[in-house]
């Protein structure tokens, strides 16, 4: 085996707990190789307790970033020198950039959303229907504000949530948006363009779970995306793609978070195609 030219390797993480089915590594991991770079992306459970004490060791050990999971997405902000726009007006950050100094936190997992919607349809004008009003629903719903979509109902099974994100959306995102409760099956209403699941419901190993959703209110060229990657092929993807819908799963949105990160880490446009393929050989397609 030929020596390596230098021992020096550059570091980023995910740090999560439990990170044990975390699959982003394999897909940094990939892109990585296949664009020659001697990085490696460590993959570290840590306690929310220790948080604190793992950011500085990031700092002193001089990693170029980082990921965050549940439960350190809106923890890790206080031990971060500043956030991004978005990500503070998200409360979370899932992801650490270093910039000289300085640690900064963002969230790619809305933008990584938005990305993939523009791969079928331009944000700008749509009224959207999200489930869910945890953190990937927050993140998704601000980078769909920011995006210019003209009007979002946030349908939630708890009000507290439920109403804090549409509030969060009319009165600093500046999105029309409504909350409206979940209690049985829900009905998209007539102009709809894009529904969103960003609830945990069909994810593995639940994955015959079923949103509580109208299917007959969904019509031929809706957008219908799911933010769950595990599976790709959800319920709700393959009731929807049979019903004439236009179709994203969460792989996409995986995949695009992942290539925002590396971007903002490496300085490299990444190849989505090799990211996907490493996602596809952990989940299945
Ligand atoms: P949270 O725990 O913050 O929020 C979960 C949301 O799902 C809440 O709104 C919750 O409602 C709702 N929910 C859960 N179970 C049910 C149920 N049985 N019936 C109705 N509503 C339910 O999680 P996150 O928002 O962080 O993550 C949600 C999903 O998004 C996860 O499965 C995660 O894997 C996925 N995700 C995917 C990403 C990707 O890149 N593809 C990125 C980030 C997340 P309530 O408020 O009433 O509890």
């Amino acid at each position: 085996m030929p020596a390596p030219k230098s021992f020096k390797q550059e570091l980023v993480c995910v740090f999560g707990q439990p990170v044990a089915e975390n699959p982003t590594q394999y897909m940094i991991e990939a892109a990585f190789k296949h664009h020659r770079l001697d990085w490696r992306y460590l993959t570290i459970e840590v306690a929310p307790k220790d948080l604190g004490d793992a950011v500085k060791g990031l700092r002193a050990m001089n990693f170029r970033g980082g990921n965050l999971t549940i439960p350190h997405k809106v923890a890790v902000i206080e031990h971060l020198d500043r956030t991004t726009d978005a990500a503070g007006l998200m409360g979370a950050v899932n992801c650490i950039l270093r910039q000289g100094d300085e640690l900064i936190g963002e969230n790619t997992d809305g933008k990584g959303f938005v990305q993939s919607l523009r791969d079928v349809a331009d944000p700008k004008g749509k009224r959207v229907v999200i489930f869910g009003a945890g953190g990937a629903a927050r993140a998704i719903g601000v980078e769909l504000g920011l995006a210019g979509v003209s009007h979002i109902t946030v349908v939630n099974r708890s009000n507290s949530r439920g109403s804090d994100l549409a509030k969060l959306l009319n009165e600093k995102v500046k999105v029309e948006a409504k909350f409206v409760p979940w209690d049985g099956e829900y009905a998209v209403p007539e102009g709809t363009d894009v529904i969103v699941n960003a609830t945990s419901i069909g994810l593995f190993p639940d994955v015959d779970a079923r949103l509580a959703l109208d299917m007959s209110s969904l019509k031929e060229g809706m957008v219908v995306a799911d933010v769950i990657p595990n599976p790709p092929k959800t319920r709700l993807v393959r009731e929807a793609t049979d019903k004439g819908c236009a179709v994203i799963d969460g792989l996409g949105m995986l995949v695009n978070q992942g290539v925002i990160g590396f971007k903002l880490w490496t300085g490299i446009d990444p190849d989505p195609k090799i990211m996907r393929a490493a996602l596809e050989e952990v989940f299945g397609s």
